[in-house]
């Protein structure tokens, strides 16, 4: 699925910001970066900050206008320094990470940022199928390019995260009522064997031991290590 999502950089002049983004993407597990008409092609210097990730760089795609960057794409989201430029459909950059995910399950989807010194022109947006503007400061708006395609590379990945946590059918991680009930019935006669429940005077220390694991909610794994515990303490009283 990330690899439908394409990062399009529009006439970009600093070639460290070319390699920013690289960097950028690469951590969020992006990889396709498209460049409209560069300033200048990647260089050394746009090599020296994509450090680790001068493959995304090398693979990059060079074309000539953002049409061609996005022909291919279903949906385009355009992004912006300011709130509103247009009167066009403007998504958070979770909302816009959460449809880009989900979108690009079925087609390439494109990020679309513009220049340094002045944004993404009118023409270019209108070319957009939504576009999303990053909260930030009013009287301070404008993020750094790269730091801009982290945010919204960011928002993608913890979109991602969440739909591949619980992939359907895997194992359980928490164990279910009648095992926690088995664990809680072995507990209780353990301590009884040893003494530190009383039969006739249990008191109230089955509920605030239930509570107390109730509250640390143990793992399947965890639960078992108590079971083990639980079974050597048996096994200590019988010899
Ligand atoms: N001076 C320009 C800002 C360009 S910043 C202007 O006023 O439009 C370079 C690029 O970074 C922008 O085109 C956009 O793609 C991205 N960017 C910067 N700040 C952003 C924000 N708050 N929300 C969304 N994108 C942002």
């Amino acid at each position: 699925m990330l690899d439908n999502i394409r990062i399009v950089l529009v006439n970009t002049s600093h070639t460290g910001n070319i390699g920013s983004v690289a960097r950028a993407m690469k951590t969020m597990g992006l990889s396709q970066l498209t460049l409209v008409d560069p300033v200048q092609k990647p260089d050394s210097h746009a090599s020296a900050l994509a450090a680790g990730a001068t493959d995304v760089l090398h693979n990059a795609t060079i074309v000539d206008d953002l049409s061609s960057a996005i022909a291919d794409c279903g949906l385009v989201i355009g992004t912006s320094a300011r709130n509103r430029t247009l009167d066009w459909p403007l998504l958070g950059p979770r909302e816009a990470a959460r449809q880009v995910l989900a979108e690009s399950a079925n087609y390439k989807v494109a990020l679309v940022f513009g220049r340094e010194s002045s944004g993404l022109t009118n023409d270019e947006l209108q070319q957009c199928t939504h576009h999303v503007h990053i909260p930030s400061n009013p009287d301070y708006s404008s993020l750094n390019l790269a730091m801009a395609v982290q945010t919204l590379a960011y928002e993608v990945r913890m979109q991602w995260l969440e739909a591949n946590q619980h992939p359907p059918g895997a194992e359980s991680e928490y164990p279910l009522t009648e095992d926690l009930e088995r664990f809680y019935g072995h507990l209780e006669q353990t301590l009884t064997e040893t003494g530190f429940i009383i039969k006739n005077h249990p008191g109230q220390v089955m509920a605030k031991l239930r509570r107390l694991f109730n509250r640390a909610r143990p793992e399947t794994n965890e639960l078992n290590i108590l079971r083990g515990m639980l079974a050597s303490i048996d096994k200590q009283q019988k010899s």
